[in-house]
């Protein structure tokens, strides 16, 4: 009786609190807006995640409308200038002054929704930056792969790519740090961060100098520079972000060459120099390069060598820089 009892109770109360797509009771989102060269970042956290997973975003004339699966309360964590948030009924809306377009990705575990908007006009200069002398200089380093995406795993050593690339990155954190204008590395930790974010991050940091780092199945050092742009790489794309790329092609190269001269000079191992037609290279507007690491079963990695490493490739960024 008491069980049949608890039973009705369970039932009378399923059927009072409102089913999804309803909401919940008590759900949040969380805002944080950051504030970027020509674009403002508005990332949405919530204690409910099949708010993020279920929101709906439009755009119109300076606003941007999210609906959400029901009502929430909003918590401003972090605020732009360039942002006026206001919510009302189950939808956010942001008013984000001079407004051109937004990309929005969605991130899972836990569920994150980032918006990046773009204020009008957005065309950076992309007249090739004369500098010299490393303390001038925005480096950003992309330790590639991450996560759940290991990247090559080397059957006998269990070398993981995307842990040797990240330990390259932190020694080059520590190594160039101090004596870079700034240095940003795309990941910090073993975590998966998608391609358009690393890209942002290369293109938003402002580098002077762009380094994503790999390892590769051969027994060598491969630089990649981005594939010059062809005629029909143009035309088979609306996407104009690949031109970035076309006026530090030379510069690209330069840094290249300064890289793997130090690299052959530090190991016994050849250098390659190729390009690749990836969005990661084209899109940066500075000399950008993707660096392949020898291969787990032709090269041993320990404190020592990948120390050696880590020298040259910082060798060959300030011999670059000094020119
Ligand atoms: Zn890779």
């Amino acid at each position: 009786m008491k069980f049949l009892k608890a039973l009705i109770a369970l039932i009378i109360v399923s059927l009072l609190v409102p089913a999804y797509p309803h909401g919940q009771e008590g759900s949040q989102i969380i805002m944080y807006v950051k504030d970027y060269d020509g674009f403002v970042r508005i990332l949405l956290k919530s204690n409910a995640d099949e708010y993020i997973q279920n929101a709906a975003i439009s755009e119109a004339y300076s606003i941007v409308k999210i609906d959400f699966p029901g009502t929430f309360d909003l918590i401003k964590e972090q605020e732009g200038a360039n942002v006026l948030a206001s919510s009302r009924g189950s939808s956010l809306f942001l008013q984000i002054s001079n407004l051109e377009r937004i990309k929005v990705i969605k991130l899972p575990s836990p569920s994150r929704l980032v918006i990046d908007a773009y204020f009008a006009p957005v065309r950076q200069d992309t007249v090739p930056k004369e500098k010299t002398g490393i303390g001038n200089f925005n480096v950003v380093i992309d330790p590639g792969h991450g996560g759940s995406d290991s990247g090559i795993v080397s059957s006998s050593s269990q070398i993981k790519e995307s842990a040797l690339s990240l330990t390259v990155a932190q020694g080059l954190h520590k190594a160039l740090g101090s004596t870079v204008k700034k240095l940003y590395l795309t990941r910090t930790i073993e975590t998966t961060v998608p391609i358009e974010l690393r890209i942002r991050d290369g293109v938003l940091n402002n580098p002077d100098i762009f380094v994503s780092i790999h390892m590769s199945k051969t027994n060598s050092f491969d630089i990649y520079t981005a594939t010059p742009v062809t005629q029909s790489l143009k035309e088979s794309t609306e996407d104009n972000d690949y031109t970035r790329q076309s006026d530090y092609m030379s510069k690209s190269a330069e840094l290249a060459k300064a890289i793997g001269e130090a690299l052959v000079t530090k190991h016994d191992v050849k250098v390659n120099y190729g390009d690749l037609p990836i969005p990661i290279l084209y899109e940066i507007s500075a000399a950008a390069i993707l660096i392949e690491l020898p291969s787990a079963e032709n090269f041993t990695y320990n404190d020592e060598t990948i120390g050696v490493i880590v020298n040259a490739i910082k060798q060959g960024i300030e011999s670059y820089a000094a020119k």
